[in-house]
């Protein structure tokens, strides 16, 4: 745990994935706390937040809400744990919703939905398979719970002292919000920017109309338009230059979408075989799909740019 202003900690969060932590957020305020992401609903995450508490004289129960940057597990996981030990209020977007639905029985749903995305695109099935199988082990780290506060849009808020604004900033998932505090510079990024990668950036299966690559990027236009002394994001290291990471996440962007397009020129494909000639095909079932996830959002907007076209053909999508 460390501190990072008066009354309010950054916690260090175990994750057995690939990232091997997260970070979540703690603010005291009256007597109670705010927090800012959970972490996995795993017995290591459970004993570290419940130790971090215990150092500065609370513990679970003095949790009085939680608000959740987006509906990933890493993010919300033991959300529906502590919601019963402290009957804290959970404050989400409101593009949560569909997610936060398919918690009570709409699994099988959902998994159609990405199913039906993945094959339409050229995923091979084994990934497909892989991708399914990974849903039931993303949900053994979660918990479900209820959302007493839906965000319609951008807002703000008074927690204790503190001014708060609460951003929108769709990109790597539509529902994604990040927290600032002005008179501090503070800025609660989530997976929204972060020090060393690029967040996937992912559709949204409820909503095909999202575009999210120019949604992330105007996110950021926005983002950068903040006065902010630090970044403290989801995973990696707090950092102050939020416009050169601005800049550099826009160029890669830049780039990716000129490969994407070299690709295509080359004739007509799926968005996986465009992904292969970007990312190769040595990968993994996992990172198959975070590449077709990748590749989808660039020639989404390659469409969009009327540079490509989108052709259907039986079941599935080419682009050419
Ligand atoms: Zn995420």
């Amino acid at each position: 745990m460390e501190k990072i202003a008066a009354n309010f900690y950054m916690l260090t969060l175990p994750m057995p994935f690939r990232l091997g932590h997260v970070h979540a957020f703690l603010l005291v305020h009256d007597g109670r706390i705010t927090l800012f992401d959970t972490g996995l609903n795993t017995p290591e995450t459970f004993l570290h937040l419940s130790d971090s508490l215990r150092l500065i004289g609370k513990d679970i129960r003095d949790i009085e809400r939680i608000l959740i940057t987006h509906y990933h597990i890493d993010h919300c996981g033991m959300a529906g744990r502590l919601q019963d030990l402290s009957g804290a209020t959970i404050h989400m977007s409101m593009r949560s919703r569909p997610f936060i639905m398919t918690q009570n029985g709409e699994e099988r749903a959902f998994l159609d939905r990405i199913e039906f995305f993945c094959r339409r695109h050229g995923l091979p099935e084994k990934a497909i398979a892989f991708i399914g199988g990974l849903l039931g082990t993303f949900k053994k780290a979660g918990s479900s719970f209820i959302v007493t506060h839906f965000y319609e849009g951008g807002t703000k808020e008074i927690i204790g002292k503190r001014e708060m604004l609460v951003l929108p900033t769709p990109g790597h998932t539509h529902d994604h919000l990040s927290f600032y505090f002005p008179r501090e510079g503070i800025l609660l990024s989530g997976d929204h920017v972060l020090p060393e990668i690029t967040p996937n950036l992912s559709p949204n299966l409820f909503a095909p109309d999202f575009r999210p690559l120019q949604s992330f990027l105007a996110s950021l236009s926005r983002m950068e338009a903040l006065s902010v002394a630090t970044v403290y994001p989801a995973h990696g290291r707090p950092f102050a230059d939020l416009k050169g990471r601005i800049a550099a996440i826009r160029s890669h962007h830049d780039a990716r979408k000129n490969l994407t397009l070299t690709s295509v020129k080359e004739g007509p494909k799926t968005a996986f075989a465009v992904s292969r000639d970007i990312f190769g095909s040595e990968l993994n079932e996992f990172d198959q799909f975070l590449a077709l996830n990748e590749t989808y959002v660039h020639l989404v907007e390659l469409v969009y740019e009327g540079l490509i076209r989108e052709d259907r053909s039986g079941d599935s999508i080419v682009y050419a």
